[in-house]
């Protein structure tokens, strides 16, 4: 894979972070290795999405030492989907690959994910094929899969995963309002471009809490409804 003179970087990481204050340190550290062993020019691009633990004070230690490493940081939280959307906004890479900031998601799969994208691919999203998180998220995960790719026609597995890879002409394109991130394929698809995707390893959560309780699974599927009339014609 050849570096395009048009883009200032071939790989931008997009990390949206709220309240990671002991995952961000081993985070950037693994990511930077996984990173230089691509041998492509990259930027990290963190997204402090108002956390009030001690992240921003991190990310700015961090700052001055990690490579590469561009920072942005709201005043208040405004959600993973409004940390995705300056990020996707910022981003100056060929390829832009997303990733939770938690430590869940393995930074070894960029690699294949690009891979893949390669293949003629422009969206490749991660499949937690063996995810570690509590039953009571595994199972609404799966019910809420199933229901949103039958309703969608758009067949992903995962369709929330964080870790995903996209040519940049996609996020450039796709706009998230609410908590529209869970849909990104669907609304990639509806632009016409090509999703596919591949299975990755998960890890559990070692530090900090999971940010999206019960209510998840409601406003996924009252999101779901709005994206399917947005897509719809
Ligand atoms: N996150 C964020 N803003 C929020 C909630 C979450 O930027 O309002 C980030 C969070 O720090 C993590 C990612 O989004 O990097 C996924 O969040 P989490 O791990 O809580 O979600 P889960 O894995 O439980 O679905
Ligand atoms: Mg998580």
């Amino acid at each position: 894979m050849s570096s395009d003179p048009s883009y200032a970087v071939d790989i931008t990481a997009l990390i949206p972070v709220y309240n990671e204050e002991e995952n961000l340190g081993p985070l950037l550290e693994k990511l930077t290795a996984d990173l230089k062993a691509l041998g492509r020019p990259y930027e990290i691009l963190v997204v402090d999405d108002g956390s009030s633990d001690a992240t921003l004070e991190r990310l700015r230690e961090l700052h001055r030492v990690v490579p590469h490493l561009g920072a942005i940081s709201f005043r208040r939280n405004f959600g993973k989907s409004a940390a995705l959307s300056v990020g996707f906004h910022e981003a100056r890479g060929r390829y832009i690959v997303t990733m939770d900031g938690d430590l869940q998601d393995d930074s070894a799969e960029i690699g294949p994910l690009l891979e893949k994208i390669e293949e003629g691919y422009d969206l490749v999203s991660g499949w937690k094929q063996k995810r570690k998180d509590p039953i009571t998220k595994t199972i609404p995960s799966k019910l809420f899969n199933a229901v949103t790719s039958s309703m969608s026609g758009v067949r992903l597995h995962d369709m929330n995963c964080g870790l995903k890879a996209y040519r940049s002409e996609v996020v450039k394109s796709v706009k998230l309002r609410g908590e529209l991130h869970r849909f990104i394929p669907i609304l990639a698809d509806w632009n016409g471009f090509r999703v596919g995707e591949i299975r990755t390893v998960h890890h559990p959560r070692l530090h900090g809490k999971t940010k999206f309780g019960a209510a998840r699974f409601v406003n996924g599927f009252l999101d779901l409804l709005a994206v399917m009339f947005l897509t719809t014609s």
